[in-house]
């Protein structure tokens, strides 16, 4: 994959900036066209997307085919509910009857996605649908590791009749990623906290706007009364889908002592059955990490974390019978929370369970985090289980559940502390790729509202003006 030259940026924004200037003024049901004839057509073309994903990440297809359905779903939402978002709406106005207000969105113009490598054909196209359909043209660098899935995203958007010009893939490392925030108008980065933090400044020093979806080290609080069955087996799904290389993913498990055995019991048993390998086959649980170095990454952690006085419950090789990249689902217990393996986040399939006395304790050693990206609660009592939910500091949480925010497309979805900024999905995952213009107005008589204050001549007025206020604010 050619890498981009800086003109060949600076070109594909002028193509950008050209095409956005019709697409703005090109109605919703136009523009929704192209995304209902994706919709269908990413569906259809299933083989060619698994085949393409699994061969640049290593995944397992159902891992891969994970990424179609949530692509699917987000343009789904968005053509049911993108055009109420983005309706211009009326709001209250300075004073009835004289004064209206209303607020429209305008598309920024020329938006910079930079994503990811570990859901590559997900992270690339599912957050620029509802900037396309919002009015904007896209410019997009997806990880230099996983270039052929945001190639073949685009390809299908343009099939589906998009103008090429409105969706333009450059490709690149770091270097690409920095000159691309020179050239556009809003910056939609998910990646590292490392990397996040340098586009923040970039961004800030262009003045423009941009949201963040970075790391997590999501916990998972397990409660007396849950059936541990189910939370073992969710936390199988949670930590080690995606070879646990999922921003949202169960890295901690804080589980009530009077049923810590019993759930460690099941959870090293369900780790232990999965099947591990790299094929076309349904029946693959778990496929490779990225590469080998990430592999190597995971596996000195584990390392660290046993030099440390951690025991290996299930897991804990590297499988080089099955490929360099490949490292067995990990539990480990007799963790301490300073460890770099509680603290940092993993990025691979390893899990590390703790027991805790109370509620109390679970809920505070969960959130002693610099995260604050997702949270899992299994209760027997699902009234505790959300006021537990309320008590966490992420962004999200599930209940009976781990990864499910990410299909919750109604509900804003990103990170509190170093976890990010801003939220995709619902109608702020729209309107982030919109300014708001607000635009008010009043009856013209004798210069407008403004002129209020021109026919205050004496303190008699005043004190009436402020009776009225009084009076205002009791009503209100
Ligand atoms: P990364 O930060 O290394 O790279 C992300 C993207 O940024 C890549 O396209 C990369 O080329 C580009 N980049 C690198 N340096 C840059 C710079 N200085 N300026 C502009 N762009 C630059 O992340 P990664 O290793 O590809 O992805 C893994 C990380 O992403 C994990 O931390 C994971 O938690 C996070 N992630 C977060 C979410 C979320 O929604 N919160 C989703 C997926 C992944």
């Amino acid at each position: 994959m050619e890498v981009a030259a800086p003109a060949d940026i600076s070109n594909a924004a002028s193509r950008a900036r050209n095409a956005q200037f019709r697409w703005k003024d090109a109605p919703f049901s136009s523009r929704a066209r192209v995304l209902r004839r994706f919709h269908d057509l990413i569906l259809d073309r299933r083989e060619l997307i698994l085949d393409t994903i699994q061969a640049e990440t290593g995944k397992a297809r159902r891992d891969a085919l994970a990424e179609i359905i949530s692509v699917a779903g987000t343009a789904r939402y968005y053509l049911a509910n993108g055009a109420e978002h983005l309706h211009a709406k009326r709001r209250q106005p300075a004073v009835l009857a004289v004064t209206s207000a209303e607020v429209t969105y305008k598309p920024h113009g020329v938006v910079g996605l930079i994503t990811p490598w570990n859901y590559p054909f997900l992270l690339a196209i599912a957050d620029a649908l509802p900037a396309l359909l919002a009015g904007n043209a896209v410019i997009l660098k997806p990880s230099e590791l996983t270039p052929l899935s945001a190639n073949l995203a685009r390809d299908f958007l343009v099939q589906s009749e998009l103008d090429p010009a409105l969706l333009i893939v450059v490709h690149g490392g770091a270097e690409v990623g920095r000159e691309l925030i020179q050239y556009v108008d809003y910056v939609g980065f998910t990646g590292s906290v490392a990397t996040g933090r340098q586009v923040a400044v970039a961004a800030s020093e262009r003045l423009i706007p941009f949201s963040l979806e970075l790391g997590g080290k999501n916990p998972m609080v397990v409660l007396e009364g849950a059936s541990l069955d189910d939370a073992a087996s969710g936390l199988v799904v949670g930590a080690f889908s995606n070879s646990g290389q999922t921003c949202i993913s169960i890295e901690r498990a804080y589980v009530q002592e009077t049923i810590y055995e019993d759930f460690a019991r099941r959870l090293v048993e369900k780790t232990s059955a999965l099947k591990l390998g790299w094929s076309k086959s349904w029946d693959i649980d778990m496929g490779s990490l990225i590469n080998a170095d990430h592999a190597k990454k995971v596996l000195s952690r584990i390392q660290r974390a046993v030099d440390e006085g951690a025991h290996v419950v299930a897991g804990g090789r590297l499988r080089t019978d099955l490929g360099p990249s490949f490292v067995d689902p990990t539990v480990l217990t007799n963790v301490a929370d300073d460890m770099p393996i509680s603290t940092e986040e993993t990025f691979g399939p390893v899990v590390a369970l703790y027991p805790v006395r109370s509620v109390e304790e679970a809920v505070a050693r969960a959130n002693n985090s610099e995260f604050g990206l997702n949270a899992s609660v299994w209760a027997g009592d699902q009234a505790q289980a959300r006021a537990v939910a309320r008590q966490l500091e992420t962004g999200s949480v599930g209940v009976n559940s781990t990864l499910l925010i990410y299909n919750s497309f109604d509900v804003p979805m990103g990170g509190v502390k170093r976890s990010g900024i801003g939220r995709r999905h619902g109608e702020h995952g729209i309107l982030r790729y919109t300014q708001a213009q607000s635009i008010v107005s009043s009856v013209a008589m004798g210069g407008g509202y403004d002129a209020t204050l021109m026919r205050v001549k004496n303190e008699r007025v005043v004190r009436a003006l402020s009776a009225l206020l009084k009076l205002w604010r009791r009503l209100a």
